[in-house]
């Protein structure tokens, strides 16, 4: 087995234990960068905890990119065109593998954990979940979710769901200029975006942490969001560059 594979099935393992509360059953899915110019992703149907050498499929990244740039694709297509797509591994990649194929195009990215944390998905199902995530309440949020996240407003798992973050990391990239850490989906879940897959746990595991303290927040007169002098501080300092480094 290739060590990406192992390190895959292991990250898939961990953020599907029931104790981190991210996932049940067959909910949310993980892919890494393979050779030959494609990519490993979750198979559809099967359980991050339950992750082994047969929940992946092995699928070509040229072709998917191609197929999100096609406006409107019937259910039939998009199955096809997965099925197609698909270079090694028996079962059909998961419909969110446009979604993979996108972030996995990110210079860095190597790994992708997107997962349906109860404590993220209560704020982003919340009436101003947009306003609540706006803003950084924390120094070690900076350093690990870097200074701002994208926002995504919720469409249909799929197709429609990719072409909408291709939408959302165009805008981030062009009033950031960098590469994002952590892609929020409305009424959804999340994505993590790591170049390793230490990376994408303790992406996870902040921004669950994040959500947890925003909700505390909401108790006691709402957030009270950091400045932008400091975040730029916190994002620009050289001992906190160095902490995120060793989070890798
Ligand atoms: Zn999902």
């Amino acid at each position: 087995m290739t060590d990406v594979r192992s390190e895959l099935i292991e990250l898939s393992r961990v953020l599907g234990d029931p104790h981190h509360d991210l996932v049940i059953l067959g909910e949310g899915n993980t892919s890494v960068r393979a050779a030959g110019d494609s990519f490993w992703v979750k198979a559809s149907g099967t359980e991050l905890a339950a992750a082994d050498v047969h929940s992946f499929v092995r699928v070509g990244r040229q072709p998917i990119l191609e197929a999100l740039g096609r406006e409107a694709l019937s259910d039939e297509e998009v199955q096809r065109l997965l099925r197609e797509a698909t270079v090694e591994g028996n079962r059909a990649p998961s419909i969110e593998t446009f979604l993979h194929a996108l972030c996995l195009d990110l210079p860095g990215v190597q790994f992708v954990g997107h997962t349906h944390p109860t404590a993220a998905a209560a704020v982003l199902c919340s009436a101003r979940s947009r306003e609540l995530l706006s803003g950084a309440l924390f120094p070690d949020q900076i350093v690990l979710l870097g200074p701002a996240l994208v926002y995504v407003p919720y469409a249909d798992p799929g197709l429609p769901l990719a072409h909408a973050v291709a939408q959302q990391l165009a805008a981030f990239e062009q009033q950031h200029h960098r590469v994002p850490r952590v892609i929020l989906l409305e009424n959804h879940g999340v994505l993590a975006l790591g170049s390793t897959a230490r990376e994408v746990l303790t992406i996870t595991f902040m921004l669950v942490k994040m959500c947890r303290i925003l909700a505390g927040t909401l108790a006691a007169g709402g957030p009270r969001f950091l400045t932008a002098a400091s975040v730029e501080r916190i994002d620009r300092r050289p001992d906190e560059r160095a902490r995120r480094a060793d989070f890798k």
